[in-house]
């Protein structure tokens, strides 16, 4: 699958979308962005003020705490995925209702889809439980990776709740710092679960 032209396609479609009523009061509608073949996926909740105004994911000083927390994993946010659970930011950033969440569902998991990551780090209780629904909460099960249908979802605080409580902040460093080795393994479990050059020939005589 040609990735690139997917995701544009898609995000177009998010731009237009008038599917729930944030539609009608958002400045942008906030698709994601990053690179299309990333391995790792990070899934906020939604847009703020700042990525409203911009259109973009992750820019203000949420995005700012990201970058920092890439960076010291030796990553930038061009080499991954960056999106949010629902695209376009509730009023007044109040919490996502429901029918937001399940009225946006389709644009995620096509992102999903198409980006294949081997790893989705969630940020925040609403993308948590996107992924990772019936789990205790945040605070009991941030920094534990759970495999979900082939790829590892690793729950994070969001980076706001990290810069507000310095406690949180010491946590979500040290959940950050287990994502290479996360990977690594990843990586080696896609490698032996992919299909072997026999079974191609043995598909190709059907
Ligand atoms: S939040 Fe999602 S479903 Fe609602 S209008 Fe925006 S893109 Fe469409």
């Amino acid at each position: 699958m040609n990735k690139e032209p997917a995701l544009a396609q898609l995000a177009e479609e998010i731009r237009a979308c008038r599917r729930c009523p944030l539609g009608s009061v958002r400045t942008h509608a906030v698709p994601g962005e990053g690179d299309p073949n990333a391995e790792i996926m990070f899934v906020g909740e939604g847009p703020g003020y700042h990525e409203d105004r911009q259109g973009r994911p992750f820019v203000g000083n949420s995005g700012a705490y990201l970058e920092s927390l890439l960076a010291d994993i030796h990553l930038t946010r061009e080499q991954v995925y960056i999106c949010n659970v629902i695209k376009c930011r509730p009023p007044h950033n109040r919490d996502p209702l429901p029918q937001e969440i399940a009225a946006c569902k389709p644009y995620l998991e096509r992102q999903i889809e198409i980006v294949d990551p081997l790893l989705i780090v969630t940020l925040g209780r609403f993308s948590m439980a996107y992924f990772l629904p019936n789990s205790p909460g945040i605070s009991r099960i941030h920094g534990k990776p759970t495999e979900v249908d082939g790829r590892i979802i690793l729950p994070l605080f969001h980076p706001a709740a990290a810069l507000r409580n310095p406690k949180w902040d010491r946590a979500t460093r040290q959940d950050f710092a287990q994502i290479p080795s996360l990977l690594a393994k990843a990586r080696a479990t896609r490698a032996q679960n992919a299909p072997a050059p026999d079974d191609f020939e043995q598909l190709s005589l059907f």
